[in-house]
């Protein structure tokens, strides 16, 4: 079974799909592991440390497309030319909003496999790169924002003084939001938090963050942990309840999103206003419709004298240790449905894991959820 590794094709993608670690599991269930030439190379990495992980190193793309077996990438394929009917095709997908590339992988009878619907069981965590990606991006928002805010982090008493130490409010405490509330406060920092799910309330207190309470009414949670959609009544509340943390923060992080659907808005222009110039938000939701009033997905503005960050790809920037983790997730998700035996990966559809994450199948779209919203 011939597992392909090519290069992401996105000049500004800094990580890669498997570091050679990853790729010496896959070789050593069995598989021949072909990885394109220069994979490694944002990282530093040659080809010769692919190579002795067991990788072949392949330079022919469309050969190479047209064999492999299995194709392990890491952003969403432009499409699945060049694959052979029968392949099976893992990466983040966007299946919710990109339903035309669904559509072409069932046309061209490919299996595609969706990163981002595995099911976040607890027997699929070792799995989840929602959470693995998110957990570092949490950590980079923190950073970003320090190295640009003109004060620093924690409290320092100095013979010329002494510095209080700085304000972080953090909306949403999910996997990216915890991880920023530990960071910042590793980092010295006063936090401060807000979830809608209240379960979220004692997670943040026990990272010692300050928890704002709001009450929005009945807010709850999904059967899957995520969040369920405010009312525009709520929205306005919860804008307005968060009004006085976000002015006084000198760093404010959005995390707030809804599974499948755009994220909310949840802070205005007007309350941008009212923050301190040279204060910095970080909006990790400006790829999926944005947080914040006026932020831009991937680029750097200013409003008031307020920098905002709509950086989509903050994990990108520990593009190691994100790789790292992405590719063990693939690597224990192919463990998973690898039959050790025969030597190759099955695509057993009755698995929860692969019924929760497979799209496409045998030309159709297989996917529950998404079979609905094509119609
Ligand atoms: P997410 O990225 O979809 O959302 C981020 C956070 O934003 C969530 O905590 C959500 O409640 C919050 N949010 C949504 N609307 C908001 C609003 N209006 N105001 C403030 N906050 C708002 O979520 P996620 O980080 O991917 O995690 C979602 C859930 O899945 C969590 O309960 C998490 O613990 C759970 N989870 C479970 C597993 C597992 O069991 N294997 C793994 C990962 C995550």
């Amino acid at each position: 079974m011939i597992i392909l590794i090519p290069k992401e094709p996105q000049a500004n993608e800094t990580r890669v799909p498997a570091l050679p670690e990853a790729v010496k599991k896959l070789v050593g269930l069995g598989a021949t592991v072909q990885v394109e030439s220069d994979l490694g190379k944002s990282l530093h990495i040659d080809n010769a440390a692919y190579e002795t992980a067991g990788a072949e190193i392949v330079t022919d793309m469309d050969a190479a497309f047209g064999k492999a077996d299995l194709v392990l990438r890491l952003n969403k394929p432009a499409g699945p030319e060049g694959l052979k009917e029968g392949t099976i095709h893992v990466s983040y997908l966007d299946p919710f909003l990109d339903l035309e590339n669904v559509k072409k992988f069932a046309a061209a009878k490919v299996s595609a496999v969706s990163v981002e619907m595995i099911p976040r069981t607890t027997i699929a965590q070792k799995m989840d790169a929602l959470s693995s990606q998110a957990s570092l991006a949490g950590y980079s928002a923190v950073v970003q924002a320090a190295a640009r805010l003109q004060r620093s982090l924690p409290m320092m008493m100095t013979p010329a003084g002494t510095l209080a130490p700085c304000k972080v409010f953090i909306i949403g405490a999910g996997v990216a939001g915890l991880q920023a509330i530990a960071t910042a406060k590793r980092m010295g920092a006063r936090v401060e938090a807000f979830d809608t799910r209240p379960v979220v309330e004692e997670q943040v207190q026990s990272l010692g963050a300050k928890f704002l309470k709001i009450d929005l009414g009945e807010t709850g949670q999904t059967a899957g942990g995520y969040a369920k959609e405010l009312t525009p009544e709520q929205i306005a509340k919860q804008q307005e309840a968060m009004g006085k943390a976000i002015a006084k923060a000198d760093i404010v992080i959005t995390t707030a999103k809804l599974f499948g659907r755009p994220a909310p808005r949840l802070i205005t222009d007007a309350q941008l206003a009212e923050m301190q110039p040279g204060s910095v938000v970080v909006d990790m939701a400006a790829g999926s419709g944005g947080n914040v009033e006026g932020s831009k997905p991937n680029e750097e503005v200013v409003l008031h004298g307020v920098t905002i960050l709509g950086d989509t790809n903050l994990e990108g920037r520990v593009p190691y240790d994100a790789s790292q983790m992405y590719g063990s997730n693939l690597g224990n998700f192919v463990e998973h449905f690898w039959n050790k035996e025969e030597k190759k990966f099955e695509l057993r559809r009755e698995d929860e894991i692969m019924e929760g994450a497979l799209i496409t199948h045998d030309g159709e779209v297989v996917h529950k959820v998404i079979k609905e919203r094509i119609g």
